[in-house]
């Protein structure tokens, strides 16, 4: 009898029919990634797989029954889907929550200016980046901006076109002075423009550049300058996610966090109903927004749109129970992800109780910083549940702490949950270069992540 722990390494672990699955799954994950830049573009392409896939908007039903699946649209921006288990909901839902925002650079209300012939659109960067990762990059332009008569347009440039846009870093010959201040101010945010154009539009005095942009905007989608100010609009890496290393055996792409753990709960969720047509538990799926700033807005974890779901689904599988009660005896996986040891930097991590890139999907107990502060610990109990629904389905996971104690920390959505009862532990995929342009994680473990959420749902 084995005593000992080890981790496991997911490769040598599957067998070649499921190497297969996990490159077609990878490959329909790039696809996600590459369609899905911003909040709003994964909630399209969610609510597609979701209707291809027989679910129904929410509000169009009266009454809900065993095997049903529906979904509701919260502001464009989040998502919670469901499917009617056998259970009545008093005996709680089994839930897994991600989130679709990630890091990014956001308009300013009135963000167009001229400089040295140069038209610029100012921005503020959203959630935790390492502002230099940002620069002389190409980036993207997604989003949608309404005009004077309150029509929305969708912009979505610089990805498959011949241009993209970008903003200029200082070259090293004049950065004397840029490089001695540390590394949090060396970038100062107000210098985060990004460049639209160079060309000035004739016989116009002042700002010519800036006027010639205009041209073309108004040309282009009939907007005007003041039109920014009713507008979400982002600038997002514009390159495509790869496969990385010879080998082939991970995926670069923005965004991963937390769209790897989101593609993972809907595909899981979709495939669960395929696989077993009447669940015992009705699942939920929760894809939210504004995790990265805290979990903070209407379309945010923290927001009670969701408690306004689960009434609908009171209502309509007339289960005659009191909210409270099927929060207290739902259980959660908090679909996010964590840091993977990165191999330079081994120092910030506690081996022990770290990811390592390829062992399966993480499991993290409790987050937060030092001293638990601000964590949600998922009890002993709990976990011992989640584990044996694991080993149950051949899924190889591995337990890891964001960092060393002391080291920084960083939240999810699970406490949100917790606070109203739930039992509720963080799962998800280990990250490599988290919050940068380009995000690395193992396929394998991107399989994992699929095949751990689907045995939760269907137990
Ligand atoms: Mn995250
Ligand atoms: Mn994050």
């Amino acid at each position: 009898m084995e005593l000992k722990y080890e981790k496991k390494d997911v490769y040598n672990n599957l067998n070649e029919d499921e190497k297969i699955e996990t490159n077609k799954y990878a490959i329909d994950y790039i696809d996600f990634l590459n369609k899905g830049k911003t909040e709003y573009l994964c909630v399209e392409e969610v609510l597609k797989i979701l209707s291809e896939n027989g679910f129904e908007d929410i509000n169009l039903k009266t009454n809900l029954n065993v095997g049903d699946k529906v979904y509701f649209i919260n502001k464009e921006k989040s998502i919670f889907a469901t499917v009617i288990g056998k259970d009545n909901l008093a005996q709680g839902l089994n839930i897994i929550g991600g989130h679709i925002d990630s890091p990014r650079l956001d308009l300013k209300p009135m963000p167009l200016v001229e400089r040295a012939n140069i038209a610029l659109l100012k921005t503020q960067y959203y959630g935790g980046i390492k502002k230099y990762q940002w620069l002389s990059i190409p980036l993207a332009m997604h989003g949608v901006i309404y005009n004077e008569n309150g029509e929305k347009i969708n912009i979505s440039i610089g990805e498959d076109d011949d241009f993209c846009f970008t903003i200029a870093d200082l070259l090293p010959h004049l950065a004397k002075d840029q490089m001695k201040a540390n590394a949090n101010e060396f970038i100062d945010p107000e210098k985060m423009s990004v460049i639209l154009g160079n060309i000035k539009q004739k016989d116009v005095k002042k700002d010519a550049v800036k006027s010639n942009i205009l041209k073309i905007l108004n040309e282009k989608y009939g907007i005007k300058e003041i039109d920014f100010s009713r507008s979400d609009i982002s600038f997002v890496p514009s390159f495509k996610a790869k496969f990385i290393g010879l080998d082939r055996s991970m995926i670069g792409g923005y965004g991963q966090d937390d769209r790897v753990c989101s593609y993972a709960t809907i595909r899981a969720m979709v495939d669960a109903s395929k696989e077993e047509l009447n669940l015992q538990k009705t699942i939920v799926a929760m894809i939210v927004d504004k995790e990265e700033i805290g979990s903070t807005g209407n379309t945010s974890m923290s927001s009670l749109a969701f408690d306004m779901f689960l009434n609908k689904l009171i209502e309509k599988t007339n289960s005659k129970v009191d909210r409270l009660e099927v929060y207290y005896n739902s259980k959660m996986l908090s679909a996010d992800v964590t840091a993977g040891v990165n191999p330079d930097y081994p120092e910030v991590s506690d081996l022990p109780n770290a990811n390592i890139i390829g062992s399966g999907v993480a499991i993290e107990k409790y987050g937060g910083g030092s001293g638990k502060s601000y964590a949600s610990e998922a009890s002993a109990k709990f976990m011992s549940h989640v584990m044996r629904i694991f080993d149950k389905n051949n899924v190889i996971y591995q337990m890891g702490t964001l960092g060393k104690i002391g080291k920084g920390g960083g939240g999810t959505i699970a406490y949100i949950l917790a606070d109203k009862g739930v039992d509720v532990v963080d799962c998800g995929t280990a990250v490599l270069a988290m919050h940068s342009p380009f995000e690395v994680t193992s396929k394998y473990d991107v399989y994992m992540t699929y095949l751990a959420y689907k045995a939760f749902f269907k137990n």
